[in-house]
Order: C-alpha cells, then structure tokens, then sequence
C-alpha cells in the first residue's frame, strides 16, 4: 500500500487525509466542495478534480461520507470504480452507514475483483487529526489484513466485529446508546438540580457508581457544563444516524421501547437546529 485516496474531506476525513500523510503515504483526496478541497490543498495533498482518478491511481481509498445515499452513489454511479479501477483496489468505508447499503455494495463489487470493508469510527475531528480513532471492522479476515497499515495510521483501537456490515451494524448501536444516554444524563441533571445537587458533584457521584456512561464521563464534562458545545458532530448527522437505527430495527421486525421513544425525541426536536453540537439535545432538560 503506497497511495490511498480519501474521498469526502469534511471534518473527519480532513483529519484522516493528515494522519495518512503523516504515516507515511501518498495521499490523493476529493471532495465536490471547494472550500473543503482549499483547506486540503493548502496542507499540501494533491486534490483531484473528479473520483475516477482516485479508483486509477490508489491502492486503497478511504471513504468519510455524510449518509449511505452518498456512499452508494459515489461507488456505484458513473464515477464509481467499477469504471475503471487499479486491480486489487481496497475500499474502506468509514462513514456512519447502514449495513445493508454496505453489504449490496459490496456484493456489487466483488466481481470486479473489489474489496470493501466498513471501518466506522468514534473519536471526533480530534481523534481523525490525531489519528487516535477507534473503530469497529467489518469485512473478512483478509480484507481486514490487507488494510491494517491504513487503518493503523488514522486510529489507536480497531476491533473487528464480522463480515461485510457488522462494523456498521455495531457503530448504530454504539450511536443509539449515545443518543439515548444524552437524553437521560440530561434528565438526571435535571432532577438533581431540582432537589438541589450541583451538576458537576452530580456527576462525579455518578462517575464513581454504576450508573455512569461515556456520556457522563466525556460529553458532560468536554462540552456540555462548560457550555462548549463544540465536539465537532452535529444534530445533523447524529439525528441520520439515529435515523439508520430505527430503520435497521424496523426491517429486523423487532418491537424496542425504549430506542424507539430516543428516536422520537431526536427526531422532534425541531427547535435545535441541524447544524448545532450534537450534545445540544441536552437543552431538551437544561436549556
Ligand atoms: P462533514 O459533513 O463535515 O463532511 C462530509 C464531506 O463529504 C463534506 O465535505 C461533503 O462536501 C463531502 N461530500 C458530500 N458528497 C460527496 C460526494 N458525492 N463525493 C465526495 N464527497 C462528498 O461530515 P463529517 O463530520 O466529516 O462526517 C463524515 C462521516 O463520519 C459521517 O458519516 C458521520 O456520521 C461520520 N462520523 C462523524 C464524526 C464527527 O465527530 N464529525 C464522528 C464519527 C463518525
């Protein structure tokens, strides 16, 4: 692996194409908005004009793309790589997508000799800049293999958890729980400054005990007492993702409460807008 590609240069992909560089690689990038592409450039990658030079030149491209829509069209439309790919391409799709886009993707590559793996990942802009990035693996064991010296340059933990879509179907449980817990560290919050308990004492009770969550022991203290809002995830994407959980629950015909009553409350609240911190949803108890 000498050249990978890394299509979708937003806030995490930015940070995966640096870390890439940094370990060593050629790095190529594209992305349809200029001003992403500007602040690539003025790090020094090369940013091509269109994806089909990616799919030629590359040993491996890196995907950090908004929904599974997206990912769908760019890898299977007419700028995809089954137009024109170098042979033993490896594809690696870290965006947040829903498992069944990716296992029809990848069941629509594999005749033209295409690997793809789903490389989801936790961390934020911070971890993708840092390259400390966990992720959870889906693909075969030898696809998985083939891509660990790209995966090891952009994150610390990766954890393989199936084949082809596992990864995903383990990321929208991941996001749920966080979804879920953020509404109900917030109603906590709420309840104990009610009876009269400061927020912070609160949660350092908590963090001792059994009810605490990476949402007590991160979000709160990282961006929410202090008022910074500022993870770099929005209510946008974390709603879509709440969105895939919901419709991956729905086609496995399974009746879940409580998930289903945290996807109301993501969806409704319509007052926080799209574009706000995620952890905003909080205001929901503690406005
Ligand atoms: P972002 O909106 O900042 O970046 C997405 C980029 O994709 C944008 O620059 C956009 O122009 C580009 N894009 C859109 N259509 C494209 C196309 N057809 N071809 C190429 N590029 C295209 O989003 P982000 O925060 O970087 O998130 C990317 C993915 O990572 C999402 O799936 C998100 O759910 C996931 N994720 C984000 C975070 C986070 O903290 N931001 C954390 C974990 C996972």
């Amino acid at each position: 692996m000498r050249t990978i590609g890394v299509v979708g240069l937003g806030n995490m992909g930015r940070g995966m194409a640096l870390s890439l560089r940094r370990g060593g690689f050629e790095v190529i990038g594209y992305d349809p908005a200029s001003t992403a592409c500007a602040a690539l450039e003025a790090d020094g990658i090369t940013v091509a004009g269109t994806p089909a030079s990616l799919w030629r030149e590359c040993d491996a491209v890196v995907l950090s793309l908004p929904t599974p829509e997206v990912v769908e069209a760019v890898l299977l439309g007419a700028d995809g790589p089954l137009h024109g790919a170098k042979t033993d391409l490896l594809i690696v799709d870290t965006s947040t997508s829903h498992p069944d886009v990716t296992r029809r993707i990848a069941a629509a590559l594999e005749p033209a000799g295409l690997d793809l793996i789903d490389a989801p990942v936790s961390g934020g802009p911070k971890g993708a800049h840092a390259a400390t990035l966990t992720m959870v693996l889906g693909g075969s064991d030898a696809a998985v293999a083939r891509a660990e010296p790209v995966l090891a340059a952009m994150s610390a933990t990766r954890v393989h958890v199936g084949g082809v879509g596992a990864g995903h179907v383990t990321k929208l449980a991941n996001n749920l729980l966080c979804a879920a817990h953020l509404i109900t560290a917030a109603e906590a919050v709420r309840m104990a400054l009610d009876a009269g308990v400061e927020p912070a004492r609160l949660l350092a009770g908590i963090n001792a005990g059994s009810g605490r969550s990476g949402v007590t022991q991160v979000n709160f203290p990282t961006w929410v007492l202090n008022g910074a809002f500022d993870s770099g995830f929005t209510m946008k994407l974390m709603r879509k993702d709440v969105r895939l959980a919901g419709e991956l629950i729905a086609a496995l015909d399974l009746d879940l409460p409580l998930s289903a009553q945290a996807a109301r409350l993501w969806r409704d609240s319509a007052e926080i807008a799209d574009d706000a911190d995620f952890n905003a949803i909080v205001k929901l108890q503690l406005a």
